[in-house]
């Protein structure tokens, strides 16, 4: 149904968040670097459609060894290429640019085998087919990436030979689609909560959807479909769902929220003095300095909010780190601080598992510190969304465990609305800016702030949390009383 939105309403769709623009910009820069490898290639024009057609027909006619985005349209189909390259023989090889650092089977197969039907189609013979991908063992050594080195080229000639039939027999089906008046009836699953087509996809379709419960699967929704079951009022009894998604049922169906009780009595006991803490961190597929590989991450920052135990009645003391130095790897100075930091924290609360796999990766790759970090976020940690999920549920949750759904829930007053940064993925983007040599010293100065203060209100906003899920009513309680 996507696809068929994309070909005859592509204006229904939503404008790209943050990550998929960061995603997109990515994929040029390393587009442009893969095209380095081939000095010799001539860049073609892609749109509009009819000048890229005719563009690529004069350069194949032409001796140019290598073509990027070389274009072609044949039976109905249209098909662009990365790189092509002429062999000796008149053949040439396809070769298909991804920014990951392996073969990730079937997508990117079935990509170069749709284009493989396409030229095949518009009579182009092709010996073989690689996939660029970044090396992952590739260590940055400063200044410019070298486009060499920086790149595997696998042979995929095998695989892709094997798919193309497989995806031409495919075809037909995918025209008839295209071709289609109206949109094809499709069951609303779990993919559906980040389609960009979701507002007009579903503006008939009704609420109370399954697929809506948090933690259900794509599996679990299509089961209980064939078995007639598509929103909450066509269950009858818990016991048609799955156990993990039996609580949300019960909640969002008895119109009453659930707090474990179990739950309280952990955050009651957690030994002080408490530290909330947060990092943030990017993980670039270009590594940013020295020795660092492709997709390494690097914590820049971190907060921690601290108070003396459970019941204390003294302000949070809030301490901080934020990673400035452009010309050192933030890693050493970020596990230095923090490690400084949390000596005196008998508890370490955190949201997700994300604080302790940063602090892995950093044992791992023998930072300083990172070890002992480890070691005491293994032994002192506790992971508020581990405690929650599945066992803690309520109405204005709205179907996520998310800390954007959750926390407004707990604690309206705690809001993100009013900063500059107001979420993870635009803290990595202001990050990369301030990364970036371009960037002026005012901007710099103003980015330091924003984050400073964004990074301030995670860890608050695990304070406000954990203090919230405290003064709950344990057990079932009428959904009304917390809004
Ligand atoms: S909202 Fe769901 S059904 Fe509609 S196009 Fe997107 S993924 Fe497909």
């Amino acid at each position: 149904k996507r696809f068929w939105y994309h070909i005859h309403h592509p204006e229904w769709r939503a404008a790209l968040d943050t990550d998929a623009l960061a995603y997109m910009k990515i994929g040029q820069e390393i587009g442009e670097l893969a095209r380095q490898t081939f000095p010799e290639g001539v860049l073609l024009p892609f749109s509009p459609t009819d000048k890229a057609l005719s563009a690529t027909q004069a350069a194949l006619a032409g001796d140019a060894p290598v073509l990027f985005e070389a274009s072609f349209a044949a039976e109905g189909l249209q098909a662009r290429c990365d790189i092509l390259e002429r062999n000796a023989d008149g053949t040439w090889t396809l070769i298909e640019v991804k920014s990951g650092v392996r073969v990730k089977e079937p997508d990117h197969i079935e990509d170069v085998a749709f284009q493989a039907i396409v030229l095949r189609a518009a009579g182009l013979r092709i010996r073989d087919y690689r996939l660029m991908h970044l090396d992952k063992e590739y260590a940055h050594e400063g200044g410019n990436y070298d486009p060499v080195r920086i790149f595997q080229s696998t042979d995929i000639t095998g695989m892709v030979l094997e798919t193309i039939p497989r995806l031409a027999a495919d075809l037909d089906a995918v025209r008839a689609l295209a071709a289609q008046n109206d949109a094809p009836d499709f069951q609303p699953n779990t993919y559906c909560r980040d389609c960009d087509f979701r507002e007009k996809c579903h503006k008939d379709v009704p609420s109370g959807g399954l697929w809506q419960l948090p933690g259900i699967n794509v599996n679990s929704v299509r089961k209980l479909a064939s078995q007639g079951l598509r929103v909450l009022d066509d269950v009858t009894s818990a016991e048609q769902l799955s156990p993990t998604n039996r609580l949300a049922y019960r909640v969002i169906s008895g119109k009453q929220d659930f707090t474990d009780p179990e739950l309280i009595k952990q955050l009651d006991r957690l030994p002080g003095p408490i530290g909330f803490v947060d990092f943030e961190a990017i993980d670039p597929a270009l590594p940013r300095f020295v020795g660092h590989h492709p997709y390494e991450r690097v914590p820049f920052q971190w907060s921690l909010h601290v108070i003396p135990d459970a019941d204390s009645a003294q302000q949070p003391e809030w301490r901080d780190y934020l990673h400035t130095d452009r010309s050192q790897d933030p890693r050493i100075a970020f596990a230095a601080t923090l490690w400084e930091a949390v000596q005196d924290c008998n508890s370490l609360v955190f949201y997700s598992d994300y604080e302790v796999t940063t602090l892995k990766m950093l044992r791992d790759a023998g930072v300083p510190y990172g070890r002992e970090l480890h070691e005491k976020i293994k032994a002192v940690g506790y992971d508020l969304f581990k405690a929650i999920k599945g066992k803690t549920y309520w109405n204005s949750f709205n179907g996520s465990y998310s800390i954007k759904n959750v926390l407004p829930a707990v604690n309206p007053a705690v809001s993100y609305n009013d900063l500059n940064v107001k979420n993870g993925a635009v803290a990595v983007q202001v990050y990369e800016e301030y990364l970036d040599p371009a960037t002026s010293p005012e901007r710099r100065a103003a980015i330091i702030d924003d984050l400073r203060t964004y990074c301030q209100l995670d860890t608050y906003a695990m304070l406000a949390l954990y203090q919230g899920f405290r003064a709950a009513v344990p057990g079932w309680a009428p959904a009304a009383v917390r809004d």
